[in-house]
């Protein structure tokens, strides 16, 4: 049997006419999102191509929704899918790749971190056959020394451990073909770490370098709690190599363990020397039985992903989808 998944989605020949979709996660941005529509409105017209906007609500507890509905209702190129609580980022963009029609998406963040102003030459590199389009952050204004320390340091731990090339600086902002998403929709898992996922497709990959702005209004919805475990889902999603380096601890450890009972053996052969060693003896228990419980943790960890995996729970529920001011679907997955 062929393991081989066709990656040409059977919309492509149908020929959908709408060009460029973008895709924005939103969750509690009752600040930015009229700032945000009417700057990207401006960019969209511009380029005069046909066009949707896909936001998604990410179960914000503001005015969020309400600015969404009205939007949807004065405006036909706005879609709103409403999720039914918050999933998470990763979750509400996969929900907007599944709503989003267009022949092009951009995703993008709600907050104008990701300049709009760069979409059309985003839309040159696609139109030059790119079918994914990666926006490189050179700097990252607004955004505190250890942030971006920390992002610059983790990038480089994450290639180094995974088995795909994930490009360094590069956030979720970019351009994805129709033929990228159906691609990135046979990715199924529940786990969804997004820059991991765009990274696996391959697929012919333009880089285009910008400098990242301050959010304009509202404050990010990430603390170094939310981004370590960001950064921990992102490496064991996409790398064994954490159990690996346990393994390879594993075996130091013992080996040193050998030479030190010969060394004993052989003192005490040697010059006779009562038995002692108690302090030794404890920082020997306490070192091999926390190393013990971080390996069962870390081991814990993979079989807790697979015990999600195996649920086959949905991604995202909608509570609700609005389009073209119409509500066209109610609480599917
Ligand atoms: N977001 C979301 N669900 C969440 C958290 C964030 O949809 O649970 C959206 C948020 O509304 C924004 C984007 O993800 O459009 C990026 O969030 P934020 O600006 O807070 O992150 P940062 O830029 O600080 O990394
Ligand atoms: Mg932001």
């Amino acid at each position: 049997m062929s393991a081989l998944v066709e990656i040409m989605s059977p919309e492509l020949d149908k020929g959908d006419m709408t060009e460029l979709s973008v895709v924005i996660p939103l969750y509690n941005e009752q600040e930015v999102i009229t700032v945000m529509y009417e700057r990207l409105t401006a960019v969209l017209t511009g380029l005069r191509v046909t066009y949707e906007l896909v936001l998604v609500d990410d179960g914000s507890g503001d005015g969020t929704p309400a600015v969404m509905r009205r939007l949807a209702n004065d405006d036909s190129a706005v879609t709103a899918v409403f999720l039914s609580r918050n999933f998470g980022k990763e979750a509400a963009l996969t929900a907007g790749l599944a709503h989003a029609v267009g022949a092009a998406v951009v995703i993008m963040d709600a907050d104008l971190q990701d300049p709009p102003e760069l979409i059309p030459k985003m839309m040159q590199a696609w139109n030059e056959g790119a079918d994914v389009v990666c926006m490189r952050r050179s700097s990252r204004a607004g955004e505190t020394w250890f942030k971006r320390r920390s992002a610059h340091h983790f990038y480089r731990v994450l290639n180094a451990v995974s088995d795909v090339e994930i490009p360094p600086d590069t956030g979720d902002f970019r351009l994805l073909s129709r033929k990228a998403i159906y691609a990135l929709q046979q990715l199924n898992e529940r786990n969804r770490y997004m820059k991991g996922l765009f990274a696996w497709i391959g697929l012919p990959t333009t880089v285009i370098e910008y400098d990242r702005m301050p959010r304009v209004a509202g404050t990010t919805k990430w603390n170094y709690a939310s981004l370590f475990n960001l950064a921990f889902q992102g490496i064991t999603s996409f790398s064994t190599a954490p159990l690996r380096l346990v393994v390879a601890g594993g075996l130091l450890t013992a080996f040193l363990g050998i030479i030190f009972a010969l060394w004993i053996v052989a003192k005490t052969l040697v010059f006779g020397d009562p038995v002692q060693g108690y302090p030794s003896l404890i920082a020997m228990i306490t070192f091999l039985g926390g190393a013990q419980l971080l390996s069962i943790g870390l081991l814990g960890e993979y079989i807790g992903k697979t015990y999600y995996e195996t649920k086959q729970r949905p991604v995202y529920l909608v509570h609700e989808v609005l389009k073209r001011g119409r509500v066209v679907d109610q609480m599917t997955a």
